[in-house]
């Protein structure tokens, strides 16, 4: 809680602090960083590497940088990349063989080389993050690629104070205040100096923080930083309808407005490789010419990919209206029932990011609203 009692106070240069004391615990630190035109997620040596000054306007298939006189290092809407990159990677090889003259020996994954401490990732992020733990951590079977580069994890967060045109959390319950799943959080004020609110959420994070050279806040500074975060939730521009969401996707199933969602989606797939919480792969074996050695990987694949519903005989969803379906029932309907929870934390990439301008807020909309007759599109 951002309570006066508790609060304290860094400014820019503890950060570099927090870099250092990260490193010498043995972290790769992933942060945000301006990189190809965009702020996307990376591996960073130095906190000089954060995106001051920097923000993003978005709009459907739109993402422009933009510079920004304040210097705000953490004031940037979510960029093409989340932290699901660095924990469930677009490529991974899951097992290889050889033959050798004691018979198969066979080695499962690699496991992974960095413990990565994920900082400056927003409040929709660390939502993100607990939906993929849900998924491939916490489930019947869970994932070994994922697991061996989630444990040890540690997660700064950097509460948002300026959403983006496609951003739409504060309408799942994912933001823009950090509310857990954090070891520290940070909320950035820039008006009366340049500083953050600093403040623990696990045992780890407090260890952390003593470490840094931080002050107390002040009560001038707590409600500064409540108006800020207030401020970001009530002029989010986008917001889910009202209502279960499970339940107007399980009533539209045989909407025409799916066919009206094809006439414009082109199938790229590109909604689901942004997408935070998308986590299909396929997989892929390989042999060397001798046939002594083979390996199987998996890559990351898309409800959008025709052969991705490929059965034996052909594939179930053959229509792009099929396939969009397929995606937005998942995400916003059936994922409450497998998973017990939304796929979707209001991240808006797959807004920003779909080449044609596709808005999953406007497609949930035009489903809930009425017809002419009163009955659901
Ligand atoms: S909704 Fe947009 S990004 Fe997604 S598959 Fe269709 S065209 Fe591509
Ligand atoms: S469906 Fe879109 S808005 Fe929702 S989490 Fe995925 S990318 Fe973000």
């Amino acid at each position: 809680m951002r309570t006066a009692e508790s609060a304290q106070l860094i400014d820019v240069t503890g950060l570099e602090v927090l870099f250092g004391v990260l490193h010498e615990r043995g972290y790769t630190i992933v942060g945000p960083t301006v990189r190809d035109g965009t702020v996307t997620m990376a591996e960073l040596d130095s906190a000089t590497q954060l995106p001051w000054g920097w923000s993003a306007d978005t709009g459907p298939g739109h993402y422009r940088l933009r510079q920004r006189a304040d210097g705000a290092g953490f004031a940037h809407c979510a960029g093409p990349q989340s932290v699901k990159n660095f924990l469930h990677p677009p490529r991974a090889r899951l097992w290889s063989t050889d033959r050798t003259a004691d018979g198969i020996i066979a080695t499962g994954p690699e496991p992974p080389t960095k413990r990565y401490a994920l900082v400056g990732v927003h409040p929709c992020d660390v939502a993100a993050l607990a939906v993929l733990d849900r998924v491939l951590a916490h489930g019947e079977h869970p994932d070994p690629v994922y697991t061996a580069r989630r444990d040890g994890v540690l997660v700064v967060t950097a509460e948002c104070t300026e959403p983006g045109a496609t951003c739409f959390c504060a309408s799942m319950g994912t933001g823009p205040a950090a509310t857990g799943g954090y070891d520290l959080a940070l909320t950035e004020l820039v008006d009366g100096g340049h500083r953050f609110l600093i403040r623990p959420g696990s045992p780890a994070g407090a260890d952390l923080l003593a470490r840094l050279p931080t002050r107390p806040a002040s009560p001038v500074d707590v409600a500064a930083a409540d108006t800020a975060v207030e401020r970001a939730a009530v002029t989010m521009p986008r917001r889910m309808p009202d209502g279960s969401l499970p339940e107007l996707i399980a009533a539209n199933r045989e909407s025409p407005h799916w066919a009206d969602v094809a006439s414009r989606c082109l199938t790229c797939g590109n909604c689901t490789m942004a997408c935070p919480t998308c986590f299909c792969v396929s997989t892929t074996d390989v042999t060397d010419l001798t046939g002594e050695h083979t390996e199987r990987w998996r890559q990351w694949d898309s409800c959008f990919s025709v052969d991705f519903s490929y059965v034996h005989g052909g594939p179930v969803r053959a229509s792009g209206a099929s396939r969009y379906r397929q995606w937005i029932s998942h995400k916003l309907g059936t994922w409450h029932e497998q998973f017990g929870m939304s796929g979707c934390v209001g991240c808006g990439r797959c807004i920003a990011w779909c080449p044609a301008g596709i808005d999953i807020t406007r497609e949930a909309a035009a489903l809930a609203a009425p017809t002419p007759a009163g009955e659901p599109s």
